[in-house]
Formats: structure tokens, C-alpha cells, sequence
């Protein structure tokens, strides 16, 4: 091949998958109902809270708050987001070097949406020899109408799950109302269209486009995988015998004749390579498109049982087993994921149990710092941040310890009061006059003790008064 003769774009290749029926197609049906179900109806779970949205999941963006059943997750534990993190890459890593890229085939978001586009085109023109005939056929009103009523069907799942995705970002009943009487910010407009465009692209149009170009999962996963890891693969020696496969014809209809001429059990009916959703052949052996949903299996196993044959031409193995070899599921590798994966999530958890209800941050201002005052006392300012990450409101009452003889201005304020959720910020001084020998910097506490809150503990943050060198 020359150089002017490289093409750098491939034009697709439509893919007309046909329906399956059996297990895996049954758990892949019950793992989208039970995703659909979450991610759609989650916004419009009341939940009671004294403070915040009464929703139970709500990520309030204004209040840089995000709200999780009875978790409220604030700005200052972002490192949270850094442990889910860690947690999902090794949760993948430990999932993917078992089993393969089982995430791709059952959870991944773009697997899930393309399922219900293909159900849709499927309900609306037809079976898979039905969708090719009606793309060939030339356009007029019947095919005018199929392919408008499957557009139009996508258009407003993408929409719904535009919509949906945006009813996590405010009161979910007020935004709905707001978003349909023109009263919604504009940002839940711009978001739903930008999902509704998107869905509509990658779930309708682009499809296993994505697996394939565009996922950056689908081009790494290769790295995790190992001659133990579990794949969808073809039982070449079963299929092909030593003569190959061959459709069932006279002499070639049970298994014992077939074995007698050296035929494999493969009738070559393309069952398995018509229900692909990425439109490949599982008998040329283990290809990157592969996103491992089994529904090969299914097909495959559907023809077997009606030959009266064992199943499993077409299975969940390991390239150690297709060797004759012992499959090793859990070895050092995944071990060490899963010592990993189990800290992480446990460290989580005790961060999130042992949340502190009141926050405080002190920073000192340090231009001057330090005051001489005309009494001759040496006066030093703060800044003080206070986080009531409780449902209540509440006195705090705040002081000084370890710096005997100092005195704590608060300026105008006489009471701190916290309420649910709020952050206050104050500006405070300390001053104290010097003894002699003092030395140039004391450290010591901020005390602050909340009155009336049940069993909120007091807070110390410790702190450095400084004082001139004379
Ligand atoms: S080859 Fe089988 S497992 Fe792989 S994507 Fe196609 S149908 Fe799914
Ligand atoms: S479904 Fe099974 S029998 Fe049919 S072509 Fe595929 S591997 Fe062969």
C-alpha cells in the first residue's frame, strides 16, 4: 500500500441488530430497569431535612453544597470526591482483570441508552430483515413515518434524560414547574439541551461508534486483562471440528454424523454475529469491539438447545482455560486491587460516619502582624471561619485558651448565632499586654463552644500570638 492510498476514514458500516432472548439479555433487561428507574425517578424522592432542598438527592451548586439521603457533602470535603474516585478506578481495575470488560456490556451508560434506541427502532419498523428492507427501500410515506416516529421516540428519551439530569441540580418539583413556564435559570435550559443533543448523537447515531473510537476505557481496558480474565469467546475446537463448520444439510443434520465426517457443531446460521450489537463475528476470535454483553451466548445457546445440543459453543472463559488450563480468578493482582479498593471504601465510610457537625478554620492576618497599641498592649487580628454542618441551630460562645491575661474582641457582634448549614466568617482580635521575657510568638487555642447543641462538641484550632522583639 502506498502512502496516498491510507484511508484515515472508515464509513460506517450499518448495524442492524436482531432480538435475543435468554439469560444474559433477561440480567442486562433487569440491570437497565433498575439504572432507568434510579436515575429518573431519584429527583422526585421527597426527603425530609431541616435545612436544604427537601429532596434526597440534590446537588445545590449556589450553596456549593450536594445532598445524599442524610449525607450532606460541603465544599471543604471535597477530598471525598478524591476517595470515590480512587474507589471506582480500582473498583474497575479489580472488575476488569476478572472479568473482562463486564462494565462495557452491562452498566456503561452508552450501553444502557443504545439498548432502549435499538428496543424503540425495533417496537416501531420491525425486526432486524424488516430495518434492512425498509433502508433500501426507496423514501416515501410508510418509510417517512417509520423513521420519523424512531427519531422522534429518541428525541424524547433524550430529552427526558436531559430533563432528569438537570432535576438533580435544584428542587426537582419547583425546577419541572419552572423549566415548562419559561421561569427556570437559563443554565437547566442549556444543560437539558446539551444532554438531549448529546443522547440523541451518541445513543441514536454514533452507538458502537463510541465503543469503539471514542471510549478512552475501551482503548486501556486491554492493559488490565490477563490469560485469567474472563472473555466471550468461540470454542474453535467444538465449533470447527477438523473440517470445519457446515450448515445442517443431508448428512449433516445430528451431531453424530457431523463428528463422523469431522464437521463442527457451528451450523454457520450467523445468529451469534446477528445479534452483535457492535456488529462483529465472535468466531474470528477475540476482538477489541467486543464490549463482553453475551448476547452471543444467548443467541448461540438458543440455537443449541433447539438441536438438542450442549451449550457453551459460544461462553464465558479464559484464554487459560481455552488452553486446557486452570483458570486463577483471584491472584496477586486482583488481591492487591482488592486490599486497595476495600481501604479506600473503608476509610470512606469512617471519614463520612465521624463528619464533624462544627467546622473551624483560623487564619492569622499577617499585614502588620502585630499592633502596638497607645496603652502599650500588643494587639493581633484573625480571621475566623465557622461551619455549622448541622440540622439545628445553635449559640456559640468563643474564647481564648493558653494565653493568660489576653482579651478577645469581637467587635460589634455580642451573640454568634449558627444556623442550619451556615457558614460565617469574623473578623476577630486578641490582645494582651506584654510580660517581660515573653517570648516572640505563644501558641494557643481558639475555643469555641456551642450552647444548647445537644451533644456537638467543643472545637479547638490551634493558633500563634505574635509579639514584638523589644
Ligand atoms: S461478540 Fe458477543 S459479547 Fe462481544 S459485543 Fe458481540 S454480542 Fe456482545
Ligand atoms: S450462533 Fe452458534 S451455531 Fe450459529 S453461527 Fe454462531 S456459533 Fe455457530
Amino acid at each position: 500500500m502506498t502512502e496516498t492510498d491510507v484511508q484515515l476514514y472508515q464509513k460506517r458500516v450499518p448495524i442492524y441488530p436482531r432480538s435475543v432472548k435468554g439469560r444474559f439479555r433477561r440480567l442486562k433487561w433487569g440491570i437497565l430497569t433498575l439504572a432507568y428507574g434510579v436515575y429518573f425517578l431519584l429527583p422526585w424522592l421527597p426527603w425530609d431535612r431541616v435545612a436544604g432542598p427537601q429532596q434526597a438527592v440534590s446537588f445545590d451548586i449556589h450553596g456549593r453544597r450536594f445532598y445524599l439521603f442524610d449525607l450532606t457533602v460541603h465544599a471543604q470535603d471535597i477530598f471525598w470526591l478524591a476517595g470515590f474516585l480512587v474507589i471506582g478506578a480500582f473498583l474497575l481495575f479489580f472488575v476488569t482483570g476478572i472479568a473482562g470488560r463486564v462494565f462495557c456490556g452491562y452498566f456503561c451508560f452508552q450501553t444502557l441508552w443504545t439498548d432502549v434506541y435499538i428496543l424503540i427502532e425495533r417496537l416501531v419498523q420491525g425486526e432486524r430483515p424488516a430495518r434492512i428492507r425498509l433502508d433500501k427501500q426507496p423514501w416515501g410515506g410508510g418509510k417517512l413515518l417509520k423513521k420519523g416516529t424512531t427519531h422522534l421516540l429518541w428525541l424524547l428519551v433524550a430529552f427526558l434524560t436531559g430533563l432528569s439530569f438537570t432535576l438533580y441540580w435544584g428542587y426537582a418539583p419547583e425546577l419541572f414547574t419552572g423549566f415548562f413556564t419559561g421561569q427556570a435559570p437559563f443554565p437547566a435550559y442549556a444543560t437539558t439541551l446539551f444532554l438531549t443533543a448529546t443522547t440523541y448523537v451518541m445513543a441514536g447515531l454514533a452507538r458502537e461508534q463510541v465503543c469503539t473510537y471514542m471510549c478512552p476505557y475501551a482503548r486501556f481496558q486491554g492493559a488490565m486483562f490477563d490469560r485469567d480474565t474472563l472473555i466471550v469467546a468461540y470454542d474453535e475446537a467444538r465449533g470447527e471440528g477438523s473440517a470445519g463448520r457446515h450448515k445442517v444439510a443431508k448428512g449433516l443434520k445430528t451431531r453424530e454424523e457431523r463428528q463422523t465426517q469431522g464437521v463442527g457443531d457451528c451450523i454457520d446460521c450467523g445468529y451469534c454475529v446477528q445479534v452483535c450489537p457492535t456488529g462483529i463475528d465472535i468466531r474470528n476470535g477475540m476482538q477489541y469491539q467486543c464490549i463482553s454483553c453475551a448476547l452471543c451466548i444467548d443467541a448461540c445457546d438458543t440455537i443449541m438447545d433447539s438441536m438438542e445440543w450442549p451449550r457453551g459453543l459460544i461462553k464465558y472463559t479464559s484464554d487459560k482455560a481455552q488452553h486446557g488450563e486452570k483458570t486463577r480468578l483471584l491472584k496477586g493482582k486482583t488481591i492487591g486491587y482488592g486490599v486497595i479498593l476495600l481501604s479506600a471504601a473503608t476509610a470512606l465510610i469512617v471519614s463520612m460516619l465521624n463528619q464533624v457537625p462544627l467546622d473551624i478554620s483560623v487564619s492569622q492576618v499577617r499585614q502588620p502582624l502585630y499592633v502596638r497599641l497607645s496603652d502599650g498592649r500588643i494587639q493581633n487580628s484573625y480571621e475566623i471561619k465557622l461551619n455549622n454542618k448541622a440540622d439545628l441551630s445553635y449559640e456559640v460562645r468563643l474564647d481564648v485558651s493558653g494565653l493568660g491575661g489576653a482579651e478577645l474582641d469581637l467587635g460589634q457582634l455580642e451573640h454568634i448565632v449558627l444556623h442550619p448549614d451556615q457558614r460565617l466568617q469574623l473578623f476577630v482580635k486578641v490582645r494582651m499586654r506584654p510580660h517581660a521575657n515573653q517570648p516572640e510568638k505563644k501558641d494557643f487555642y481558639f475555643v469555641v463552644e456551642p450552647v444548647g447543641a445537644g451533644d456537638i462538641p467543643q472545637v479547638k484550632w490551634p493558633s500563634v500570638f505574635y509579639h514584638p522583639d523589644d
